[in-house]
Parts: structure tokens; sequence; C-alpha cells
């Protein structure tokens, strides 16, 4: 019976074998598994789940590999699904500035009335990230929570005076007054 080219070795015209591409050869081996894959659904699966659960030592290893080798893609990845999670909050919390009015997402910041933001997330034992998909999924509008752009989240704590300014800037002409409209 004719055989498949990639499955078998081939021989030069004397009979030998002939040296193989690695590459070549990987990519047949990948076709193969993907193909016994198709035949025998979930055994693949299931061998590696016993796999891991024999080998701790390795499957920690062969994790750590697939991290290191797969680097940029996932650090792309995670980099990418803070943005969903930031742009889905950003936009239920109104998508613009509350003083100023400005709505580009890069310097919006989700700002807590009143400060003291990292105490509250600590005692709640959550971090930026779970209160962000917290807010995500109920798709409400947090209280004691409203959106400001960096220079508006700034003047508002000079004004409520978490920053300090010398005397002589107490009374500088503001540009626009932050403080009496928030909380
Ligand atoms: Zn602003």
């Amino acid at each position: 019976m004719m055989q498949n080219v990639e499955e078998t070795r081939r021989r030069d015209s004397s009979g030998r074998f002939l040296k193989e591409d690695p590459e070549e050869v990987r990519a047949a081996q990948k076709r193969r598994r993907e193909r016994w894959n198709l035949r025998h659904p979930g055994r693949m699966e299931l061998h590696r789940t016993r796999w891991r659960a024999r080998h701790p030592i390795q499957d920690k290893e062969s994790k750590r590999a697939y991290k290191e080798r797969n680097r940029d893609r996932l650090l792309l990845d995670e980099r990418e699904r803070h943005w969903n999670i930031r742009m889905g909050v950003l936009k239920i919390m109104g998508g613009k500035c509350e003083q100023c009015g400005i709505d580009d997402p890069r310097i919006l910041q989700i700002n807590h009335l009143n400060g003291g933001g990292n105490a509250e997330l600590r005692k709640a034992k959550l971090t930026n990230r779970q209160r962000d998909l917290r807010i995500m999924r109920s798709g409400l509008r947090p209280t004691g929570l409203n959106l400001l752009c960096a220079n508006c989240n700034v003047l508002y704590e000079y004004e409520r005076g978490a920053r300090f300014q010398p005397d002589s800037l107490a009374n500088p002409k503001p540009l626009y007054k932050v403080a009496p409209s928030i909380g």
C-alpha cells in the first residue's frame, strides 16, 4: 500500500535512509498527533491530566518553559485583557472626566471620592483589577467612585489637602476649580 510520504522515513535509490530535516519531522509528528486527536476525542487531555498529577516537578517546569517561550505573546494578551476591562469600566462610569469632560481613555482615572482608595481596597481584600471586574460584571456605576482625567485628579488631591502646597501657592489662579463639585 502506498504510504503518505510524511509518514515514513524516506530512502535514497540504494535503500539507505535519508537524513531528515528536523523541522519537517517535527511538523509531520504534529500532523500525526492532530489526526490521532481527532480520532480519540478527549483522550489526550485525560492523558495529560494524569501525567501532570504524576509528575508535579516536570509539570511545573514545563509550565515555566511554556511561559518563557511565549513571554511576548502572553504579555500582549495580558495587556489587551487589561485594556478591555478598563474600557468596559470607563464606559460604565460615563466615559469622560466629570470635571473637564475630556474623554481620552489613556488619561482617565477611576477616582475615590474623599481619597482612601487603596485603604478601601485593602480592607475589602480586592485588587484594582478585581474591583474593575466586579464593576464590569455588575454593569452598574459604583458609588464612592468617579471618573477624572489625570490633571483633574491631581488638582482634586491638592484641593482636598492630600497633596502639600506651600503658602505661596495656596491661592493660585486656578485653571478650573475642582473640589466644590465633588463629594
Ligand atoms: Zn479633567
